[in-house]
C-alpha cells in the first residue's frame, strides 16, 4: 500500500481547503502541489506530524502554477527538491516577472496576504514533463498527463492506481458534489473534456485532490459529475452572454446559480461558503467571456 498523506495547508486559516499531498518513496517524499507559500510553515508542521521535515521533501510535482498550488515551490527547491512540471509552466517558475503581473491583475494588493512570497526557482531544479513522461521513484513510477483545460500547462500524476488530479479533476470539498474552477485566462472547455477522457483512460481507483483530498470507490461518477457540469456551466454562460448580460450582472448570477447547483449536490450552506473560498465563481466570468469571445465568436454573433 503506498502510503499518501494530504496534508492540510490551513490557508487563511480555514481548514479542508488547499492540500498538498506527500507520497512516501524510497528516496524522501514526493509532494503533490505545494499550496501557497504563504502556508509553508503549516505545511512543515503537518509534515512534523507524520515524522517529516521540509528537508525530506526530495521532489515536487505541480500540476499547474496557480499559487495556490505551486506558491511554495521555490522554498522546497531552496532545500533542494526537484521541481517537476509541464515546459509551458517552468519559463514562469524560473522567472516568476510576467506571473507577478498577471495574478496583481486578478487579485490587486492582496497578493501578500492570499499567497505569500514569490520568488524563482533556480533552473538547476526544474525537471520539465511532457506528455506521458516517467519518473522512476522507486518503489513507484510516476508518469504526467497532459491535461489542459483549466490551465493550458496542467499535468496530472498517476501512479499504480492513484491519480493526483491538480484543478483539471475538480474542486469536491466535504459530501459536496464536484465543480470545475472555471478561471481566466486559459479555460478551454473543449480540451477540458478531452482532458477528463485521459484521466478515465487512465483508470484511476483512487483521486486526490488539492481541493481536498481523496476520492475513492466513485471516481468514474465523479468524472461524469465533472463533465456534466463543464458542458452545463460553459453552456449556461454562453447564453447568458448572448442574451446580453453585462460581466458584473453575471457575476452576481452565476454565484446564485452555482450555489444553487452545490445545495442541490448535497452542500450545505456552511460548505458552500468553502467552495467560495476554494474555488471564488466571480472568478469564471472573465474566464467564459474570455473563452467564447477568443474560440466561439461567430456563437456570439448569431
Ligand atoms: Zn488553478
Amino acid at each position: 500500500m503506498p502510503m499518501v498523506h494530504v496534508l492540510d495547508t490551513h490557508q487563511l486559516g480555514t481548514s479542508t481547503i488547499v492540500a498538498a499531498t506527500a507520497l512516501e518513496t524510497n528516496d524522501g517524499l514526493a509532494l503533490f502541489d505545494t499550496g501557497p507559500e504563504s502556508t509553508f510553515d503549516n505545511v512543515a508542521a503537518e509534515l512534523g506530524e507524520i515524522g517529516f521535515m521540509p528537508t525530506d521533501v526530495r521532489h515536487v510535482f505541480l500540476s499547474h502554477i496557480h499559487f495556490d498550488h505551486a506558491g511554495a515551490a521555490w522554498r522546497f527547491a531552496e532545500l533542494g527538491a526537484t521541481i517537476y512540471l509541464h515546459p509551458r509552466g517552468a519559463l514562469h517558475l524560473i522567472d516568476p516577472a510576467k506571473l507577478i503581473v498577471s495574478a496583481e491583475r486578478l487579485f490587486g494588493g492582496d497578493m501578500q496576504r492570499l499567497w505569500g512570497r514569490i520568488a524563482p526557482v533556480p533552473e538547476r531544479n526544474v525537471r520539465i514533463l511532457h506528455d506521458g513522461d516517467r519518473v522512476r521513484l522507486p518503489p513507484f513510477e510516476i508518469r504526467a498527463i497532459e491535461t489542459p483545460g483549466h490551465a493550458s500547462h496542467h499535468h496530472v500524476y498517476v501512479w499504480e492506481n492513484n491519480l493526483f488530479g491538480g484543478d483539471i479533476a475538480g474542486v469536491r470539498l466535504g459530501h459536496g458534489p464536484p465543480v470545475p474552477p472555471f478561471v481566466p485566462p486559459e479555460l478551454h472547455i473543449e480540451s477540458w473534456l478531452e482532458s477528463l477522457e485521459k484521466i478515465r483512460a487512465a483508470n484511476p481507483a483512487k483521486l486526490y485532490l488539492p481541493h481536498f483530498g481523496l476520492v475513492q470507490d466513485s471516481v468514474p461518477a465523479h468524472l461524469d459529475a465533472m463533465e456534466e457540469r463543464v458542458r452545463r456551466w460553459s453552456a449556461w454562460f454562453l447564453d447568458r452572454i448572448r442574451s446580453g448580460a453585462d460581466e458584473q450582472q453575471l457575476i452576481r448570477e452565476f454565484a446564485e446559480y452555482e450555489k444553487a447547483d452545490l445545495l442541490t449536490g448535497g452542500a450545505n450552506e456552511t460548505l458552500a461558503r468553502d467552495y467560495e473560498t476554494a474555488d471564488p465563481s466571480y472568478m469564471a466570468i472573465p474566464a467564459a467571456f474570455r473563452y467564447w469571445r477568443k474560440y466561439h465568436p461567430e456563437q456570439l454573433a448569431e
